[in-house]
């Protein structure tokens, strides 16, 4: 039981961390909760996967937990103020090679959605939006899924402004790297210590550090002496590229009025690519590429694990030709050879928190007391943004339901990850451009 004057260190300002912030002070105003990142809120370039220009915001899940949380985030996006700036409904198009659709469409009728939500012929579909999509790939596609309530978030966007919100509401922010967690013998959690040495100390500590978090862990697993701290499988970090395309008056005429589109496959067969419709402001169209990778290196004296560049920004606008070329391939994947000329002129890998069934990890540490995990966005993380605190709280105080303590619980039953077509599986180091040496 939470008496509401405990005090709450969130590692990570995320959507995870900032959403847990934002329920936390308005359930418990007298508690003490701080946000701590190594980017401030309002900086030009963060690394957390939440801040991008935009992100997909829908609720077609074949998973009925997934499409009943989507359903009540989306309600929110929709009516709340706070909100509803930053939600597009442009509607969306799902090429399926697979019974994905049917899967969609059962759960929106057992949750007595009444969206105008249907599974369309290729035919069909190379007709709808002015054609633009009649010369996507549609290889082995069994059927098209039309849901016209889907749309975008203005991902960075929202993030500044939930988290300025949640600064009104109490919340502190404290700008610093952590170093590690503050671990005793007995495996109790007492706070965080920053890369610049400074103690933080709460009741309760929680990481939502996005694809830092198997990193964080290792260290503090190290720093502790208690190995049972580190993430081991539970927990990859995982890059994807994303590219960005300035359209021009024509294209822009053309394009402005596409929905989200979505080239589905088979999880044997990969990764689903998306294509997202032009920014309002800037014009700029986004895809993300096919190709999902670990970046495993030696995080300490023989510990290795996928973590990304040891850079402060990760890396992240460094992206090699071979992965820039995933771009050009979804882009030809969705339109063909019409836009084959378009430039890309932005790149970015996008890392975030993987788990073999994409299933959230919000959940108390079974090592550590005090200490309690809110990640494992797992690609598809930022559409929860409205609610997910809200789960995250009822964890805290014991609330959870059954059914999602079980599945997002750090220690759990995990398949294989071989049926989950998002996994990271290919290596960073494999996809690096080729550095020509002098011959001698
Ligand atoms: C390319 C790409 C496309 C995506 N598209 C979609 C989409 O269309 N729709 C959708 O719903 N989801 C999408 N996602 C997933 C979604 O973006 C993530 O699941 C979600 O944003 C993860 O949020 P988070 O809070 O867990 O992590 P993050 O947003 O990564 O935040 C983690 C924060 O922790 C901080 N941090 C880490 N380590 C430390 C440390 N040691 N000290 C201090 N601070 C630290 C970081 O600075 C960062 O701000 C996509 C992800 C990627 C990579």
């Amino acid at each position: 039981m939470l008496t509401g004057k405990e005090s709450y260190i969130i590692v990570g300002a995320g959507v995870f961390g900032v959403s847990t912030a934002y329920y936390l002070i308005q359930k418990y105003p007298n508690a003490s909760v701080t946000l701590v990142d190594r980017d401030a809120y309002d900086a030009d370039s963060r690394v957390a996967a939440s801040w991008d220009w935009n992100k997909v915001v829908r609720a077609d899940y074949e998973d009925i937990v997934y499409c009943e949380l989507a359903l009540e985030a989306q309600d929110i996006f929709k009516s709340d103020p706070l909100w509803k700036p930053f939600f597009h409904e442009t509607g969306l198009i799902w090429t399926c090679r697979d019974d994905y659709a049917r899967g969609v469409i059962d759960n929106y009728k057992r949750l007595g959605r009444k969206a105008d939500i249907k599974a369309v012929s290729i035919e069909e579909a190379k007709k709808l939006y002015g054609g633009l999509l009649k010369d996507a790939d549609y290889t082995g596609v069994k059927e098209v899924l039309i849901n016209p309530t889907g749309g975008w978030g203005a991902a960075g966007d929202s993030l500044r402004a939930i988290t300025r919100k949640v600064l009104e509401l109490g919340v502190k922010y404290e700008v610093a790297e952590v170093a590690t967690l503050l671990l005793n013998k007995n495996g109790y959690c007492s706070g965080i210590k920053t890369t610049k040495g400074k103690v933080l100390q709460a009741t309760h500590t929680i990481i939502a550090a996005g694809a830092f978090t198997p990193t964080l862990l290792e260290y503090s697993a190290v720093n502790s002496g208690l190995p049972n701290v580190a993430a081991g499988f539970r927990l990859v970090a995982g890059g994807i590229t994303t590219g960005m395309t300035k359209l021009d008056d024509e294209s822009h005429a053309r394009f402005s009025s596409m929905p989200v589109a979505f080239q589905g496959y088979r999880p044997d067969q990969g990764p689903f690519l998306g294509s997202l419709p032009p920014t309002p402001d800037e014009r700029e169209m986004k895809w993300w590429g096919q190709t999902i990778f670990k970046n495993t290196r030696e995080v300490l004296p023989g510990h290795f694990i996928s973590s990304p560049p040891p850079k402060p920004d990760y890396a992240q606008w460094e992206v090699s030709k071979r992965l820039k070329e995933d771009i050009t391939h979804a882009n030809k994947m969705f339109y063909g050879k019409d836009t084959a000329h378009w430039k890309m002129e932005k790149h970015r890998i996008c890392w975030d928190a993987f788990t073999s069934t994409t299933d959230f990890i919000i959940s108390p540490h079974s090592a550590a007391k005090g200490l309690y995990l809110a990640t494992g966005g797992s690609f598809h993380g930022y559409k929860f943004f409205p609610v997910i605190g809200k789960y995250v709280v009822q964890m805290l105080e014991g609330k959870l339901s059954p059914e999602l303590t079980e599945k997002w619980a750090w220690d759990r039953y995990r398949p294989d990850p071989s049926l989950n077509g998002e996994y990271p599986r290919a290596e960073m180091k494999d996809l690096i451009d080729p550095v020509r040496t002098s011959k001698l």
